[in-house]
């Protein structure tokens, strides 16, 4: 039974030894996961106030030939102490950018593709001009892409910061905080980054039901975006209460399992011709 399982778990729990043995088994495989095809993309639908899908959230997976399937939030973590969050993110960048001039080329119709950028990748002094050549290389529309930013990496550092998101501006780029609302940016960077969208965590999205304390911040991140000019995503929205309190509070755009996991490209393309049921 389930509770048994739960139990057995416990005599596995790896001492402190076997998981630092652990994450540097799994790195020395990270290094191979690319030329060995192990990494794919995910999409997660982005969905207007009507619920019609205008875009995605392309998120990484890896397939690990023994292991099976491991988690981003294991492997992300070790590939950016490691430094193979480089390669790894020019891949998922290039990745992505192919599947969305694809898909535009087949008049999907979508409005953008948001792609995660960690914060390792973001401070190379050559990134954006990285990001300027696979652009060019895809031939995709820029300003369809929408790069996803940690609140950690923009307070650190925010004159580079602010330098670089205006280079990529420049190419036409949008730009999003993700998880906003969990770290420490003030009023004022955020009005002097050149940013599109504000990301509310979902973190507060959860017990917005239940708990009035983050109900109150959802309903503030909202307005104080309004006042910015900056649109509004919530993630993991997995109820229709929720989804009703975003809405009545104003965001603009919505994203969770209420309306489909992360699933594979040719998954994505079926759901946006069929549609999400309502
Ligand atoms: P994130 O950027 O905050 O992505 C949202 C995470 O929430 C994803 O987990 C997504 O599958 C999950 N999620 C979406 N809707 C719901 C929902 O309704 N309920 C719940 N409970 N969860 C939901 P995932 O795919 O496991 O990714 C975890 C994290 O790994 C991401 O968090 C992101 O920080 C990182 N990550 C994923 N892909 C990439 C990538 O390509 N590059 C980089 N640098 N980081 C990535
Ligand atoms: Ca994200
Ligand atoms: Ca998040
Ligand atoms: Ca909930």
């Amino acid at each position: 039974a389930k509770d048994d399982g739960r139990d057995t778990i416990r005599f596995f729990l790896p001492s402190m030894q076997a998981a630092a043995d652990y994450r540097l088994a799994l790195e020395k495989e990270l290094r191979h996961a690319i030329e060995r095809d192990e990494l794919s993309l995910y999409f997660q639908p982005q969905v207007d106030y009507h619920g019609n899908i205008l875009g995605a959230e392309a998120l990484i997976r890896w397939t690990h030939p023994t292991k099976g399937f491991i988690s981003p939030g294991t492997f992300i973590p070790i590939a950016e102490a490691s430094g193979l969050i480089l390669s790894i993110g020019e891949w998922v960048l290039r990745t992505a950018c192919r599947h969305l001039k694809q898909w535009n080329d087949q008049g999907l119709g979508l409005t953008h593709l948001a792609i995660n950028v960690s914060p390792r990748q973001f401070r190379q002094p050559e990134f954006v001009g990285q990001v300027q050549s696979i652009l060019d290389e895809t031939g995709v529309n820029p300003s369809m892409v929408c790069f996803e930013l940690t609140e950690g990496l923009v307070i650190d550092n925010i004159i580079d910061t602010i330098e670089k998101m205006q280079g990529l501006k420049k190419l036409g780029l949008q730009l999003s905080i993700d998880d906003f609302g969990t770290g420490y940016s003030s009023l004022t960077y955020l009005k002097k980054m050149p940013l599109d969208i504000l990301k509310i965590d979902q973190s507060f999205v959860r017990d917005i039901e239940t708990d009035a304390n983050d109900a109150a911040i959802v309903a503030t991140i909202i307005a104080m975006a309004e006042h910015l000019y900056l649109k509004v995503i919530a993630e993991g929205v997995e109820t229709r209460p929720e989804l009703d309190f975003l809405k009545q509070n104003g965001c603009n755009l919505f994203q969770g399992y209420l309306f489909s996991r992360p699933i594979p490209g040719h998954q994505f393309v079926d759901l946006l011709a069929k549609g999400i049921p309502q």
